[in-house]
């Protein structure tokens, strides 16, 4: 079943996970065993997907408690995160905002946006906005235009676009999105590639597109069980970020989003591979490997705020000098 000509939108029966793909990334796949190819990993269903823990959540980075306005999370001081719409081209199946990704809240509304605009308003520390959901360009070039414009009418942000579009659907990124891009520096536009396979002459091309409208593109990859949690395939793919001009910006430990344990990495087994590119590769290739602590608790380097290690946890010097943990026990 096909909502348009390139996504593939079902239900899957047994998680109740919406799932979907593009027919361009289900190219990329070599066969379509999730247990044994690293892009089919990362869009179809798997039965492990159903056992969940109690120390996991569908909101494992805590966007609801800093909603400040419906679809308006204000977590760190100068930046803030609009969901622009629930919609992905290809819905991942390690997706960190499962509570809101692909369950129907549809498009941001006007009255969502005005009273989005208001708050703005009324906090001047605000400097940066980040448009994601689901994804961001999903919405037609018009309408996202609009509502950057719109924004911009508040205050001068700068605009951090988040987005899978050059990996998953990279002819989404046309020469007439660059230009409109163009018109409304600064911006930056942050993707999200997790294996060298995804760098093909498309994602090249999508991404020229944007780097010659002269938005920097930044990448944010996770580190994924059997997708790139080896030393080989991280290096493989740093390398081709830094040929096409993207900065390697973060390697993301898996969040603790419900049924994804399949997928999350050992701690102590990212520090070492992180040893092993550090002494392969320059700075400009490397990214921070960090963690998004539980409940809220923010985004942080490891290597350099991981305080110690006990039985059952990992414990963690948030932003503001208090301790915090994540577990252990559920690594597999
Ligand atoms: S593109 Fe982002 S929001 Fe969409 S499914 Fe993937 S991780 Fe989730």
């Amino acid at each position: 079943m096909y909502d348009d000509d390139d996504v593939l939108i079902g239900v899957d029966p047994a998680t109740r996970l919406p799932y979907g793909v593009s027919r361009y990334y289900a190219s990329l796949a070599e066969h379509d065993d999730p247990d044994s190819d690293p892009i089919a990993a990362q869009y179809a269903p798997r039965e492990a997907e159903g056992d969940t823990s109690p120390l996991e959540s569908s909101d494992p980075i805590g966007d609801r408690q800093y909603e400040v306005t419906p679809r308006l999370v204000h977590h760190y001081r100068d930046r803030a995160l609009i969901l622009v719409n629930d919609r992905c081209a290809t819905y991942c199946r390690h997706c960190f905002r499962r509570h809101f990704t692909g369950h129907g809240a549809g498009r941001l509304s006007a009255g969502e946006l005005e009273k989005a605009c208001c708050y703005l308003s009324d906090h001047p520390e605000v400097r940066e906005i980040l448009l994601s959901g689901g994804d961001p360009l999903m919405h037609g070039d018009e309408e996202l235009f609009a509502l950057i414009d719109r924004l911009r009418t508040v205050r001068d942000f700068l605009i951090r676009v988040c987005t899978r579009m050059p990996v998953v659907l990279p002819s989404r990124i046309t020469e007439s999105f660059a230009q409109s891009l163009s018109y409304r520096l600064p911006a930056w536009v942050v993707i999200h590639a997790n294996h060298p396979r995804e760098i093909t002459g498309e994602f090249e091309r999508a991404v020229a597109l944007l780097l010659r409208a002269g938005a920097p593109v930044a990448n944010q990859a996770v580190l994924l069980r059997g997708v790139n949690d080896d030393a080989e395939t991280l290096e493989a793919l740093f390398r081709g970020l830094q040929r096409n001009g993207i900065r390697p910006y973060y390697l993301f430990q898996g969040d603790l989003a419900s049924g994804t344990a399949h997928f999350r990495v050992p701690i102590e087994r990212g520090i070492e591979l992180m040893r092993t590119l550090r002494r392969r590769l320059s700075g400009l290739a490397l990214p921070t490997y960090a963690v998004d602590l539980p409940a809220g608790g923010g985004k942080v380097p490891i290597e350099a705020n991981l305080v110690r290690t006990e039985s059952d946890r990992y414990i963690f010097r948030d932003a503001n000098g208090a301790e915090r943990s994540y577990p252990r026990e559920i690594e597999r």
